[in-house]
């Protein structure tokens, strides 16, 4: 759908009453005249109130069916087809317009995520941490993947991981604990530990921990 979407918004469409350019609009569940869906997710809608097709169209409907309504413009994504569609009021569209910026960001993160995950392939070979936790620690990615990340983290052995990973929340359980003796292992891999007062990292043989100070033989 993401794709979709970022298609449609390079997209320009006009409207042929007033030239001007048509708004990515969320189709509306059901097609109002005959129950059918549209067969697309999004639709381009004229949304200029000066639109003469808008403008003229409470007249007409008016006259026509005696009642309140006027007509928007649009066209079907990927279609030839456009219709005329009515609406009850100036607003009936402008909550469903496509939040372009919102996509955009969206697409901004599912590009990182896959060249994060495409880099995993040899991030051990080039000592690069940076998509392990790039995945790690972005929670919208699957469980799979992030599995994977994981599962390099000792490979990796870089200390650098600790803080960033242990600032985390993992909601998943199991990655939790993955992550937990992954740590342990890095950890003693360096011959260092975690001070259990302030958390620096500090030698595994150390009885006083040099940042803290803190007796840690008692
Ligand atoms: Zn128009
Ligand atoms: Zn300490």
């Amino acid at each position: 759908m993401l794709t979709t979407v970022l298609k449609y918004i390079e997209e320009k469409h006009y409207c042929p009453h007033c030239s001007g350019d048509l708004k990515l609009c969320h189709a509306p569940p059901v097609h109002v005249g005959d129950g059918l869906g549209w067969g697309s997710e999004f639709l381009f809608v004229c949304l200029n109130d000066e639109c003469p097709l808008f403008i003229k169209g409470w007249d007409y409907i008016e006259n026509q069916y005696g009642h309140v309504g006027s007509y928007r413009y649009m066209e079907i994504p990927n279609s030839k087809e456009s219709y005329n569609m009515m609406v009850v009021g100036k607003d009936a569209f402008t909550g469903s317009i496509v939040d372009i910026e919102a996509f955009k960001l969206q697409s901004e993160q599912f590009k990182r995520q896959q060249d994060a995950i495409a880099a995993l392939d040899n991030c051990v070979e080039q000592q690069s941490l940076e998509p392990v936790l790039t995945l790690l620690l972005d929670d919208s990615v699957s469980s799979k993947n992030r599995n994977r990340a994981a599962s390099l983290l000792v490979p990796l052995n870089d200390i650098a991981c600790v803080e960033p990973l242990r600032n985390h929340t993992f909601k998943d359980p199991n990655l939790a604990q993955t992550v937990k003796m992954a740590i342990a292992k890095i950890l003693a891999n360096h011959f260092l530990k975690e001070c259990p007062y302030c958390a620096e990292l500090i030698k595994v043989r150390a009885v006083v921990c040099k940042h803290c100070q803190r007796d840690l033989a008692s």
